[in-house]
């Protein structure tokens, strides 16, 4: 079962795709979380990365499409996976269409998260992630239970690309670029639209398994 959850910054992609990855036993690739970590590794992607992170910019494909073709090739990815945050672009879905053709697999769904733009800035700068496992809080929705710190024990930040100024950059590049990659799917028939306005986070995993149990 592969499967791809788009949508807006903050929709609640990356939750949503650790539940499913719970539930479905399949790995989450959120090419977000495996850039952040290349920035904290130091290494070469981190370096050339960061510059546009820090700015709400998309990363270059040649950067990113490695990434996930090395990343979908190993062994866990075999009985398939979730890509959270990729494809970004039409770009993107097409090469990696090639990568499945190539590997003989099928895109199961593509499932869309829609949030209106006033949820996601509320959303967004209310957002807290684990420095230690990445797991997501909310200081109002979902609020850890001690105030700082994780289940796990880690400290809480805020992502530096979470802040209002480049929130306002991420929406503008998401509406330009990946509108037109849900479009992608849509015309292929692959795509699953949820309108998560107000809608809890059980709420949104109900829809999904829903949607996954009639597609697998
Ligand atoms: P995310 O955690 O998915 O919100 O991604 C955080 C940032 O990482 C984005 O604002 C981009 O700068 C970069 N990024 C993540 N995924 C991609 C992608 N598929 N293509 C280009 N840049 C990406």
């Amino acid at each position: 079962m592969i499967i791809i959850l788009m949508g807006p910054p903050g929709c609640g992609k990356g939750t949503q795709a650790k539940l499913i990855s719970k539930s479905r036993g399949i790995p989450q690739i959120s090419t977000g979380d495996m850039l952040r970590e290349a920035i904290n590794d130091e290494t070469e992607i981190g370096r050339r990365s960061s510059f546009y992170m820090d700015k709400g910019l998309l990363v270059p494909d040649e950067l990113i499409l490695n990434m996930i073709k090395e990343r979908i090739n190993k062994k866990d990815c075999d009985s398939g996976f979730i890509l959270d945050g990729f494809p970004r672009t039409v770009n993107q879905a097409e090469a990696l269409n090639k990568m499945l053709d190539e590997m003989n697999k099928k895109i199961s769904a593509a499932i869309y998260i829609d949030v209106p733009d006033e949820e996601i800035v509320e959303r967004i700068t209310g957002r807290l992630v684990c420095v230690l496992c990445g797991k997501i809080y909310h200081k109002k929705y979902n609020p850890p239970e001690n105030n700082e710190k994780c289940s796990c024990g880690g400290y809480l930040i805020q992502r530096p690309d979470d802040r209002q100024e480049v929130i306002r950059q991420r929406l503008k590049l998401y509406r330009e670029e990946t509108g037109p990659a849900i479009e992608f799917y849509s015309k292929r028939k692959l795509l699953e639209k949820i309108d998560a306005a107000g809608l809890s986070i059980d709420a949104v995993h109900q829809r999904i398994s829903k949607i996954l149990n009639i597609t697998s």
